[in-house]
């Protein structure tokens, strides 16, 4: 690296493209006054600061265009320092940046979307998810989450519980088993007032418990097993491959007409989710995941096996989210109980916070 400092008069190299010829043109850069690009010695162009805009597309350097040159005049800022100087003088850098991304991110993903129809014509819809889904971006899960959780927060009349106490422990729970996973991923926990006994984990770290499982609880380490089998259904990113898997084609047609926010693409991926089950591997890969995460804290997993016994017990039939897709709750159950171990880690609440978590969906605490 070159820089000098932010201010380093002539020796921040960049490369410059003049919007007229596709040639690289290795330059300097003066921060002071206008940024001035300088190319052997002679200055080239003179970009006022408050025109400066930065393009989207590289993580690892700057690219700039300034919007009283040639449209298609582009810098490449390749030295930390000169970015520094950049963006301190460059107060409208981002200007329209979110939306062009956003719009850019959208085309590129109804590209994909065509790419995928035809892969899964020739090599069939599981294969293409297994390649699919370590290519899309968090943002993009992310907002794949936002669209399910639409549909959730209408299934659920938008009825999630709000009592400060119960959600203070419920999210301070679900902290602690995010780090003891050493899961690198944002989730955001909330507790709806179905009395459905389920639990469930949208694309990009919405994590839902119902009243119903919370009630059926008998102590913490028993929900919080569920959270941490749920956890490990985001970091294996298993709904985004779900809903390529099996409502694949249908969502990437709703892609492809651009449909992202429509209510279309929006009902289906949800639709996916409740209907559709994870496969055997994903389960055991997030039931391994548990375990895992309860033993990092010195707590059993098998409070876990043992209140999704009693629920399939009492209940028999078929429900949606944890609970259909994990049938084979008697195999759980062993396999939970052979991962016991004496409890050694403090307790994961403290007896007025498990409290506050079972109490969350009061009624007089609810909107
Ligand atoms: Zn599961």
């Amino acid at each position: 690296m070159m820089g000098t400092g932010p201010t380093g008069a002539s020796v921040l190299t960049s490369t410059y493209f003049d919007g007229v010829s596709n040639r690289r043109r290795p330059v300097t850069l003066a921060l002071d006054g206008d940024l001035e690009i300088s190319e052997g010695g002679s200055v080239v162009a003179s970009w006022p600061y408050a025109d400066l805009r930065t393009v989207d597309g590289r993580e690892d350097m700057l690219r700039l265009r300034c919007v009283s040159a040639l449209p298609l005049a582009r810098l490449d800022v390749h030295d930390p320092a000169a970015e520094t100087g950049i963006r301190a003088r460059a107060r409208f850098l981002d200007v329209e940046h979110d939306t062009a991304a956003q719009t850019r991110r959208i085309v590129a993903w109804s590209i994909a979307a065509v790419v995928s129809i035809a892969a899964i014509v020739l090599f069939g819809v599981p294969l293409l998810a297994e390649r699919m889904v370590p290519l899309i971006p968090p943002s993009f899960e992310r907002r794949l989450g936002d669209m399910a959780d639409n549909e959730v927060r209408i299934i659920f009349r938008g009825r999630v519980c709000n009592d400060a106490d119960g959600n203070a422990a419920f999210a301070k729970l679900v902290e602690t088993l995010r780090q003891a996973g050493h899961a690198n991923v944002t989730l955001q926990p909330a507790i709806l007032a179905s009395p459905i006994p389920n639990a469930f984990a949208l694309p990009g770290g919405k994590i839902y418990l119902l009243n119903g499982l919370l009630q059926k609880a008998n102590n913490p380490d028993e929900i919080a097993g569920v959270i941490a089998h749920e956890i490990g259904h985001v970091v294996h990113r298993d709904q985004t491959r779900m809903i390529i898997q099996n409502g694949g084609t249908s969502f990437l047609v709703g892609l492809l007409f651009g449909d992202i926010t429509g209510s279309g693409a929006a009902i289906f991926a949800t639709r996916s989710l409740f209907e559709a089950s994870y496969s055997r591997e994903a389960e055991s890969n997030a039931d391994a995941f548990a375990i895992t995460t309860m033993h990092a804290l010195g707590r059993s997993p098998a409070p876990m096996g043992e209140l999704m016994f009693r629920i399939t017990g009492a209940q028999g039939g078929r429900t949606i989210g944890i609970l259909e897709s994990h049938p084979l709750t008697e195999e759980r159950l062993a396999l939970m109980r052979r991962e016991d171990r004496p409890a050694d880690g403090p307790p994961l609440l403290s007896d007025a916070e498990w409290n506050a978590l079972k109490s969350v969906c009061r009624l007089k605490t609810q909107k």
